[in-house]
């Protein structure tokens, strides 16, 4: 017998058009709602805005709508956003050692227009006029449009021209706790936001945005939470880790207390998560996780964030010093509320 011959039929190398790329730059960053959300709500954050409102139906699949009140967007320039590399946030690759900035690859606008329907509103205080951008797979239009001043996406139907990725997406229920997580974890990281998040005409949390990160973690966990945290303040040359840990009687059964931000930015790593609880030592049961909500302040340049666009994940030029700093952070809170604690009592014994 002959053997078949496996070489290919030759076809042409081509560029692939906008919408394709489009749609496979989406496939890695939009996932699911709670995607969008993040998406929507960070830019929101880089525009400093000090109010974020979020409104979602349906899930997420219907309608997600994010109302913010920051800088906005020079009208001329919105329908670049929906460019992709298109970002104001970066200039030179030498910026990227050290962004503080939550996005800065230009790929989320275009990458949610390509798989759903877009609206975007905006406009800068000084400007008198605004823009409204209407953005999908089938192209982008721009017109001028009076305003408030910040910005308002829309973000109808979503996946409504990806059936296989519309198809893998999880219940309703589980869609939406997924974006409720996320606004907690955002109002967390940025206690100076005031979040609102609304579900099918619910509002779910509301938080002050008063900057005081207790205050943020009452709106998320409820007052009585908020009276039974222990301060934690650390500081190394490298290194500034502050926030709050909960008490043991505050303990849950899985992780989902336990919120660590790497300069601004929610992570979720197990390398933190053994940290925090090693500083905890005996004081919890065996499957117990503590409340904790810790701000890690880090050299940008200790810090690769360029790891994966959406996800969250963080790596350090040296794991074991971060290990040891956030550990040691949580055990002297923790021992330090104790001593103050034996103190009291002890002076009370004493009468004094
Ligand atoms: P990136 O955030 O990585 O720059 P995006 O696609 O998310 O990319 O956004 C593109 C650009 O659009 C941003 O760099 C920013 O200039 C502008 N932009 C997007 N959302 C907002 C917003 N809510 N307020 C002000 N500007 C925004
Ligand atoms: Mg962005």
């Amino acid at each position: 017998m002959s053997p078949v011959p496996r070489a290919p039929a030759h076809r042409p190398i081509q560029i692939l058009s906008p919408e394709v790329s489009n749609q496979i730059a989406a496939g890695e960053v939009i996932e699911r709602p709670a995607s969008v959300v993040k998406e929507l709500v960070e830019n929101s954050i880089d525009a400093g805005a000090s109010q974020v409102r979020v409104e979602v139906v349906g899930a997420g699949k219907e309608l997600i709508r994010v109302v913010d009140d920051g800088c906005g967007i020079e009208p001329e320039e919105a329908p670049l956003a929906f460019e992709r590399h298109a970002t104001s946030k970066i200039r030179a690759a030498s910026d990227l050692a050290s962004v503080r900035t939550l996005g800065f690859r230009g790929e989320a606008l275009p990458s949610i227009a390509s798989v759903a329907r877009v609206t975007l509103v905006t406009r800068p205080r000084e400007r008198e006029l605004g823009a409204r951008v209407e953005a999908s797979a089938q192209g982008v239009r721009t017109a001028p449009a009076g305003a408030p001043f910040g910005t308002q996406v829309e973000v109808r139907d979503l996946f409504h021209n990806t059936p296989a990725r519309f198809k893998f997406l999880k219940s309703d229920a589980s869609e939406r706790r997924a974006i409720a997580e996320l606004l907690a974890n955002m109002a967390l990281a940025h206690p100076e936001v005031s979040f609102r998040l609304s579900m099918e005409g619910k509002e779910i949390l509301r938080t002050p945005g008063d900057g005081r990160l207790k205050e943020a973690i009452a709106a998320v966990y409820g007052r009585r939470a908020a009276g039974e945290l222990v301060a934690v303040e650390w500081e190394s040359p490298w290194a500034r880790i502050s926030g709050y840990v909960g008490k043991p009687s505050l303990a849950k059964g899985n992780r989902g207390a336990e919120s660590i931000f790497v300069n601004g930015r929610w992570v979720q790593n197990r390398l933190l998560f053994t940290a925090v609880e090693k500083g905890f030592e005996s004081l919890l049961a065996h499957r117990r996780f503590p409340l904790a909500v810790l701000h890690l302040e880090i050299d940008p340049v200790l810090v690769d964030v360029n790891v994966h666009p959406a996800k969250t994940e963080v790596r350090f030029k040296d794991e074991r010093e971060v290990f040891k700093a956030v550990m040691r952070a949580v055990r002297s809170a923790l021992t330090g509320a104790e001593d103050r604690k034996s103190t009291r009592l002890n002076s009370s014994h004493l009468g004094i």
